[in-house]
């Protein structure tokens, strides 16, 4: 084998690709892995990580004004954004040099470069616009990721209105702020400023917030979030936005009732649209679904005989997990592994890091009554567990929801401290398969949040102690 041709190549190192990538070497096949910018992608360099980064600093400074109700003391409290961002980026650049460690031990060959398909199992590797490399491979992976998206009107200018991008590296806190969609990334951004002092409003076009969450949960979050001072406006549209020299105008649409906002900076966090131009995938034969993904099958497998496409740029969920998961499925079934199971989505959880935390996986509770279950569903609050008032923490609510007829779990959707880290023992109890039966007879251990999982579950049979 010449030192172009690969058992494998992947386009993009996302946590999509890089993992695909490094399967791949585990078993045995020769891999070649293309990356136009940052290894580790979206997720380690500009989304997931560095987020995580900036709301650590903001929950710690939270914590600190809160000192006294554990019996300490904090004076003069302060913050030095610069210092918080430059923190950021530098957790960024340690796992992204981290995934080019794990690269190199598995003998991936990495090329920097943009990656394009000519077809016949042929992909082009170009930087600076300069072809340098014709790669070939029986198997190309595209896991060329996402993008945030826009509307018209509400162009982001990388000046006074921020995609993801500039939110995650300001120079200063901005006065007020428009955070247009309450979907994750703009939640948590609109948690991060609100905690540094912006005055920031949340716009959501649909009735709720978190539209993807069970509206309970939704509404709970909501309610926290409000009084802490956080903004929320619903079921309205932000139609136009007027730029000045001093800020801008951003004109809202409620029912046809308008009103207008003057703010500092606006973020749009509107959703993401895939990575699909210039990739030549028209030349290999890759169908795109409605939405504009790349179509796949179960085992991603595209419309293009030996093309695969993962992650952000095969479709929702948009989430780091997600792509993952389907770049083992990928690379394993490509491998002939044995026992390689399609993805089901509705395994996959999701997690929002505003304050309180928000996670879930499987049907809401109004999801489940639409595809006709009849359904029990538990609840129990923060307040009931030692853990959450010994933490500070007694707000909160995990809700569980059952299929009255099997014991099925059907879903389970929390708010509350530490959640998205509770949320995958549900995951795995959904993986399972598991009944309300095993679910009650598991050992929770004490005093930890997660007795309220266990609880939650006595609550939907009549069962909760300490509720
Ligand atoms: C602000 C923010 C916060 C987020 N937080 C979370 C979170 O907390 N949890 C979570 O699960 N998800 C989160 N996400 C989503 C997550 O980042 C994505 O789902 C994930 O990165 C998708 O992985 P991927 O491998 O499909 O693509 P990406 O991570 O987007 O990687 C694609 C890579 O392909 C490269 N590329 C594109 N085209 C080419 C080409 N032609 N040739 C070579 N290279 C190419 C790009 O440079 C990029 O590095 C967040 C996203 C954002 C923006």
């Amino acid at each position: 084998m010449s030192d172009t041709n690969f058992d494998v190549i992947v386009v993009g190192a996302g946590p999509g690709g890089y993992v695909g990538a490094i399967r791949a070497a585990q078993l045995g096949l020769k891999t070649a892995l293309v990356e136009a910018n940052h290894l580790g992608g979206i997720c380690l360099n500009w989304g997931c990580i560095p987020t995580k980064a900036l709301l650590r600093s903001a929950e710690i400074y939270e914590h600190m004004k809160h000192a006294a109700s554990f019996g300490l003391g904090a004076k003069d409290i302060s913050f030095d954004i610069a210092k918080i961002v430059e923190r950021s980026r530098g957790v960024s650049k340690q796992l992204s040099g981290g995934v080019g460690h794990l690269l190199k031990k598995n003998k991936v060959k990495v090329f920097d470069g943009y990656g394009k398909l000519l077809g016949g199992g042929k992909l082009s590797v170009e930087k600076d616009g300069k072809v340098f490399t014709t790669l070939s491979s029986k198997h190309i992976i595209m896991a060329t990721g996402a993008r945030a998206k826009s509307f018209p009107g509400l162009e982001p200018d990388g000046k006074q209105v921020w995609t993801y991008m500039e939110a995650l590296v300001p120079t200063e806190v901005p006065k007020s702020m428009l955070v247009i969609g309450s979907g994750a990334i703009g939640i948590e951004f609109a948690n991060f400023f609100h905690t540094f002092g912006s005055d920031v409003t949340v716009v959501e076009a649909l009735d709720q917030i978190m539209p993807v969450e069970d509206s309970e949960i939704s509404a709970f979050a909501q309610k926290s979030m409000e009084k802490r001072g956080l903004k929320f406006k619903t079921a309205t549209k932000v139609v136009k936005l007027d730029k000045a020299a001093d800020g801008v105008t951003a004109t809202l649409d409620k029912n046809g009732k308008t009103e207008t906002i003057k703010v500092d900076k606006v973020i749009t966090a509107v959703g993401v649209v895939p990575n699909v131009e210039n990739l030549g995938l028209d030349k290999a034969g890759v169908k795109l679904d409605e939405r504009g993904f790349i179509q796949i099958d179960g085992y991603c497998k595209t419309s293009a005989e030996g093309v695969y496409a993962i992650g952000d740029v095969a479709g929702a969920p948009c989430l780091a997990h997600k792509a993952s998961h389907e770049a083992i499925i990928c690379i394993e079934k490509i491998a002939g592994q044995k026992g390689v199971h399609p993805l089901d989505k509705s395994l996959v959880p999701g997690c929002t890091y505003c304050q309180p935390q928000v996670a879930s996986v499987g049907l809401t509770e109004k999801a489940a009554k639409d595809k006709g279950y009849k359904i029990k569903v538990g609840r129990f609050p923060f307040m009931g567990n030692g853990k959450a008032i010994a933490l500070g923490e007694p707000e909160g609510l995990i809700k569980t929801v059952f299929d009255e007829k099997t014991g099925e779990l059907l879903g389970a959707h929390m708010v509350g401290a530490e959640v998205t880290e509770l949320i995958q023992g549900y995951g795995i109890a959904k993986t399972l398969e598991t009944t309300e039966e095993d679910l009650m007879h598991t050992v929770f251990p004490h005093p930890t949040l997660s007795e309220m999982m266990h609880e939650s579950v006595l609550d939907a049979y009549g069962k909760a102690i300490h509720f």
